[in-house]
């Protein structure tokens, strides 16, 4: 099943490029693993995955030992401070970066270890009470003042867009993410970069591809539905 979803997904992204004349190359697929045994993980690996997302820390520490050296973590859920020091050395990217006081941390960990850890900063596009991330207006202040960090690189914004049945509807908002990205780079601050737009789960990945995404965070599509209550 793995394969064929993968091979499926894959399809939709090179269309989708195709529409929004953007290069393959352009788009990385992360396999979103959260709740799902490592055997399935491993049999992504086994297709040619290797950008894989959790949303728990401690789901990463416990798959991590488990599985090839190569796979490229990304941690994609809200992270707590007193984590950070368990997987700033294990993540290639931190996408849920909404807060001066977890960069900080982020911070600290980082300079503890010697390394700089890339991170995105995570924006409530939608305002949605139930979201973490910081509100649009208040994005680029943030940003100035993580900036100050050299512990850590700001390499841009990631998204989590609001449930929908047509994924039309979101692409407003991945269209304002890709406005924001763009006056964020023009601001030319030290330390930030712009390069990396991570949106787009599996309901609106296309759109998200078509507006701008460079990284797309798909589960159900690859995996199939989640059951927490096995977890
Ligand atoms: C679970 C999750 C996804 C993947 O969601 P699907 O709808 O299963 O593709 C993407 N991003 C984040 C932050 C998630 O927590």
């Amino acid at each position: 099943m793995v394969k064929e979803n993968l091979d499926q997904v894959e399809a939709k992204i090179q269309a989708a490029c195709e529409r929004a004349n953007r290069k393959r190359e352009e788009v990385t697929l992360i396999a979103v693993t959260k709740t799902k045994p490592v055997e399935m993980l491993q049999e992504a690996y086994d297709w040619g995955s290797r950008n894989f997302g959790e949303n728990k820390v401690q789901e990463i520490m416990e798959k991590y030992d488990q599985l090839p050296e190569d796979i490229q973590w990304h941690l994609i859920g809200h992270l707590q401070r007193n984590k950070v020091k368990y997987i700033v050395d294990k993540v290639c990217l931190i996408h849920s970066v909404d807060s001066f006081r977890l960069a900080e941390e982020i911070n600290i960990q980082a300079k503890k270890r010697g390394i700089v850890v890339p991170v995105l900063i995570e924006v409530n596009v939608a305002n949605e009470a139930s979201k973490f991330g910081v509100p649009v207006e208040e994005t680029m202040q943030l940003v100035k003042e993580i900036a100050t960090l050299d512990g850590l690189t700001i390499r841009g914004l990631m998204c989590i867009a609001p449930y929908v049945v047509d994924s039309e509807e979101n692409r407003p908002f991945f269209r304002k993410i890709k406005a924001l990205s763009i006056d964020i780079e023009k601001e030319n601050i030290d330390n930030v970069s712009m390069d990396i737009l991570s949106m787009g789960m599996t309901g609106d990945y296309e759109v998200a591809i078509e507006e701008g995404a460079t990284m797309v965070r798909v589960g159900t599509g690859i995996f199939g539905e989640r059951n927490y209550n096995n977890k």
